[in-house]
């Protein structure tokens, strides 16, 4: 779990510190947000405070997490609340990360994310908003299903993040007898001029480029970030998945602007923070 601190105008003020949760009982993981806050305002009065959680929030209640499977509905924006006597907001971490993307480009635009890390996660922002959905799990953009028959851990068959994770890239690289221990293995081998890597990962970027068309086709995003540690394949994945955004589109989405950065972290923490502040002044 990582904490920063953030200015009003969405900019991180020094670098953000990790915390190691100990475990995952809702009382841990509480305290353990406690502490970090307070470590990071080090006796500043704040504003807001905002959370990115993995999992479907709604109404400040982690409905359900794949991190945290023992919870059920848990009111974690509450709980939060009354430990530190501020106002807390929790979001979803990816369209938090979504978020914090749309706010560092000048809040301008359509924007669609999907970060490429162990799992696929997405956010989309439209027309000033983000989508959430009534349940909270809308832009669940890693499961856009995009062919083959591989099982996904969400229950589907063929999602995106069955394709573009570290994952399931690596899972399908050891069907095809390398073993890599991480993405960043494979990516050394692809980078090495292994010839089945190589294909593993062209199928990759194949896949990648139908899931952009779907994005594109149903939100018309002016931009579409991708971030995590899989945009160091960009060399390998981006020419087998960016012609079919240009070409297979609709006409007026397909010229969407595509944008790699390696991490989604940087923009994890000021997100959920200008979340909060958003809440705050409304
Ligand atoms: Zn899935």
């Amino acid at each position: 779990m990582r904490a920063g601190w953030v200015s009003d105008d969405g900019a991180l003020v020094g670098d953000t510190v990790a915390h190691e949760l100990v475990d995952r009982s809702v009382g841990t993981v509480v305290d353990t947000i406690v502490g970090a806050v307070r470590a990071v305002a080090g006796g500043r009065p704040f504003e807001a405070v905002g959370v990115g959680v993995p999992g479907f929030v709604v109404a400040q209640t982690v409905v359900a997490s794949p991190n945290f499977p023992e919870w059920d509905h848990v009111p974690l924006g509450a709980s939060l609340s009354e430990a530190l006597g501020a106002p807390v907001t929790i979001e979803n971490d990816a369209n938090a990360a979504t978020w914090g993307a749309w706010v560092a480009a000048g809040r301008w635009g359509d924007l669609v994310m999907l970060t490429l890390g162990t799992g696929v996660g997405g956010g989309v922002v439209s027309e000033g908003r983000l989508l959430r959905g009534r349940r909270g799990s809308a832009a669940e953009l890693g499961h856009i299903p995009v062919g083959g028959d591989r099982p996904c851990l969400c229950g589907g068959v063929g999602c995106l993040e069955v394709w573009c994770s570290t994952v399931g890239l690596v899972a399908e690289a050891r069907r095809r007898g390398i073993v890599v221990a991480d993405g960043r293995g494979l990516i050394d081998r692809v980078e090495a001029g292994d010839a089945v890597a190589r294909a593993v990962v062209a199928e990759a970027g194949e896949a990648l480029g139908r899931g952009l068309v779907a994005v594109a086709n149903v939100f018309a995003p002016d931009r579409i970030v991708l971030a995590g540690g899989l945009a160091a394949a960009r060399p390998f994945l981006e020419p087998h998945a960016l012609p079919a955004l240009r070409t297979r589109a609709v006409v007026s989405s397909r010229g969407a602007e595509l944008v790699w950065f390696p991490r989604a972290e940087p923009f994890a923490v000021p997100g959920a923070a200008m979340v909060a502040a958003s809440r705050a002044g409304s």
